[in-house]
C-alpha cells in the first residue's frame, strides 16, 4: 500500500484514515510505544503496540535502528507533545538491527563519536536537521540565480590548469604507480598519461566560468572543488562545494550587491522551509553555549543571528580601513592576536576577520580593495597601483565565507601581472583569448557552500555539515 511520510502525518490531516508508515525505530518503551522516524522531519511518530496481542517473537525484533513498516488508523494523540499517534494494526520488520551492536543509541552522542560513525550519523536528529537545511540552501541558491536569468554552467572537475593551485592541487593520473613513464632526462612523462598532459582536480571553476560569462553574460557553477591543503582546521575540507557566479558588465559594487542579496535570500529560505530544524539546532546550540564560561558565550542565539543577518546591511569597508581598525584594536595592543597587525600589507587571518565581524562591527562585513600582493593575479588592478578590486565577505563565527573580485579585463595589465608573478602565459592562452577578443568588464565570486551551511546551522566544525567529509587521513567512505 501507499506509504505516508511522517512529516505529513504530523500535520494531523490524516486523523481517522488508515495509513502505512515506514521508518527506523528510534526508541521502544515499555514494549508498547515505538518512536518511529523516517527522516522527513526530526519529530517521531508514536506507534502504539497492543503487546498482549502481539507475537512475542515480533516484539523482540522491534529494536533501536530496525526498519519497520506499520499500518494503522491515525488518531489524535492524548499524550503531551504529539499531535497524532498510530495504534498498530500490523507491524512488519523490514530490517533487523542488533541492539548490542548498533552504534546509534537513543542518547546524546558526541560529535566526535558521530564523525567516526559518519555512515550512520544521518539517523540522528542533529544530522537529519543539518542535511535537510543543507538541501534547502542548495536549492535556494539555484532558485535565486535562476530567477535572475543565470545559466548553470558545469565547469570541469579535471583540469589542465594549475594557475591558482599553488601546490594545493590533487594530481590526476592513470599511470601505473609502480611503472611511471619517464622522459630521457628522468622526469615524469606526462605526454604518455591519459590526457597527454599533467592534470589535476579543480580548485575553482572561475577561470572556465569567465569564458562562459563573456558570452552568456551571467553564469554560475556549483560543484565540488578540491584542495590538498592542510585541512586540519574547523573551516577547511579537502573536498568542498563552491558556488561561483560570474557576471559580464558587473563592477565590484554590483558583485557585492549580488552576493549580499544572495546570502540573505538563501538564509531566509532556510528560515521559512526549515523552521523546525532550525529551532532544533537553535536549542542544541543554546545547550552547548551553556557549557561555556560566561565570557565566551555568544550574545545572540542562532535564530537571532540569522534574523540579524537578514535585517542589517552588511558593512562595506576597504582593506585599508580594516587595517587601521585592527592595528589600533585592544586585541592587537594587548597582543591577544596570534598574528599581530603591524601595518598595511598584512594578510588577514581568520582571527582578524572574526574580530572585525564579531567584536568591532557586530555585523557581516564586505572587505574590499586588498593589496595586490596578497590576492590572485586575475583581480582588477586599481588606479593606486597598490590594490586590486577584491572583496571578501566575512561572517560571524566563520570568517571568510565569500571571496571575489572584479576581474582584470585589460590584456596588457593582466599579462604584466602574470609576468611579475611568474605565471606561465602559454598555459593560460585560452583564458587570455577572452581578453584578446571582445574583452569586457566582469566580476564574480566564490561562496564556500559548507561555510554557509556552518553559519546557518550554527555548527562548529565544517566536517559536520557535509555528508562525507574529506580531510587528511580520512576518505574511508
Ligand atoms: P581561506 O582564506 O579560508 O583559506 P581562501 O581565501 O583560500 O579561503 P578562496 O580561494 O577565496 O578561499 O575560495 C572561495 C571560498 O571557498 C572561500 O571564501 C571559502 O568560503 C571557501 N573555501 C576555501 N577553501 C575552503 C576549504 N578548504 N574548505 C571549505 N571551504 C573553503
Ligand atoms: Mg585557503
Ligand atoms: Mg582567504
Ligand atoms: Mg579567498
Amino acid at each position: 500500500s501507499q506509504r505516508t511520510k511522517i512529516k505529513a502525518l504530523l500535520t494531523g490531516e490524516h486523523v481517522g484514515t488508515e495509513v502505512t508508515v515506514k521508518g527506523w525505530v528510534r526508541a521502544f518503551r515499555q514494549n508498547r510505544f515505538i518512536a518511529l522516524n523516517d527522516g522527513s522531519t526530526n519529530n517521531n511518530i508514536q506507534i502504539v503496540v497492543d503487546f498482549e496481542n502481539t507475537d512475542p517473537a515480533l516484539l523482540k525484533r522491534i529494536t533501536v535502528g530496525a526498519a519497520i513498516s506499520v499500518t494503522g488508523t491515525v488518531i489524535a494523540s492524548l499524550g503531551q507533545g504529539q499531535t497524532v499517534e498510530i495504534p498498530a494494526a500490523t507491524i512488519e520488520i523490514l530490517g533487523d538491527s542488533d541492539p548490542e551492536k548498533y552504534p546509534i543509541q537513543p542518547k546524546k552522542h558526541s560529535l566526535e563519536f558521530l564523525r567516526e560513525n559518519a555512515h550512520l550519523r544521518f539517523r540522528t536528529n542533529t544530522f537529519g536537521a543539518i542535511f535537510r537545511v543543507r538541501n534547502t540552501l542548495a536549492f535556494a541558491i539555484h532558485q535565486f540565480l535562476q530567477d535572475r536569468g543565470f545559466v548553470y554552467l558545469h565547469t570541469p572537475i579535471i583540469t589542465g590548469s594549475d594557475a591558482e593551485g599553488a601546490g594545493e592541487t590533487f594530481h590526476v593520473t592513470n599511470f601505473d604507480l609502480n611503472n611511471i613513464p619517464k622522459t630521457d632526462t628522468g622526469e615524469i612523462d606526462h605526454k604518455q598519461d591519459f590526457f597527454g598532459r599533467s592534470t589535476n582536480l579543480t580548485v575553482s571553476g572561475q577561470l572556465e566560468g569567465e569564458l562562459g560569462a563573456m558570452a552568456l553574460s551571467d553564469i554560475y557553477t556549483f560543484g565540488p572543488t578540491f584542495r590538498a591543503e592542510n585541512s586540519n582546521t574547523t573551516r577547511h575540507l579537502a573536498e568542498f562545494w563552491m558556488i561561483e557566479p560570474e557576471m559580464a558588465f558587473y563592477d565590484l559594487k554590483d558583485n557585492a550587491d549580488l552576493a549580499e542579496a544572495m546570502l540573505k535570500y538563501v538564509i531566509n529560505a532556510a528560515l521559512e522551509k526549515n523552521k523546525e530544524d532550525l529551532e532544533f539546532l537553535n536549542q542544541r546550540l543554546a545547550e552547548e553555549e551553556k557549557q561555556k564560561p560566561q565570557n565566551e558565550r555568544s550574545e545572540l542565539s542562532l535564530l537571532d543571528k540569522l534574523q540579524f543577518c537578514l535585517s542589517n546591511d552588511f558593512v562595506r569597508i576597504s582593506y585599508t580601513e580594516a587595517i587601521d581598525i585592527l592595528r589600533d584594536s585592544p586585541a592587537n595592543k594587548k597582543k591577544k592576536f596570534q598574528y599581530l597587525i603591524e601595518g598595511w600589507g598584512a594578510d588577514l587571518q581568520s582571527e582578524h576577520e572574526r574580530y572585525l565581524v564579531e567584536k568591532h562591527f557586530k555585523k557581516p562585513v564586505i572587505l574590499t580593495d586588498y593589496p595586490k600582493d596578497i590576492k590572485s593575479f586575475y583581480m582588477r588592478q586599481n588606479d593606486d597601483g597598490k590594490t586590486v578590486a577584491a572583496m571578501d565577505i566575512l561572517f560571524p563565527g566563520i570568517g571568510e565565507i565569500v571571496g571575489g573580485s572584479q576581474r582584470e579585463e585589460r590584456l596588457d595589465r593582466l599579462e604584466q601581472r602574470m609576468d611579475e608573478l611568474g605565471i606561465p602565459k602559454d598555459e593560460l592562452w585560452w583564458f587570455l583569448d577572452t581578453r584578446r577578443f571582445g574583452t569586457c568588464p566582469h566580476a564574480g565570486f566564490g561562496l564556500g557552500f559548507e561555510r554557509l551551511v556552518l553559519f546557518v546551522t550554527g555548527m562548529g566544525n565544517i566536517r559536520d555539515v557535509i555528508p562525507f567529509p574529506r580531510f587528511p587521513k580520512n576518505a574511508e567512505f
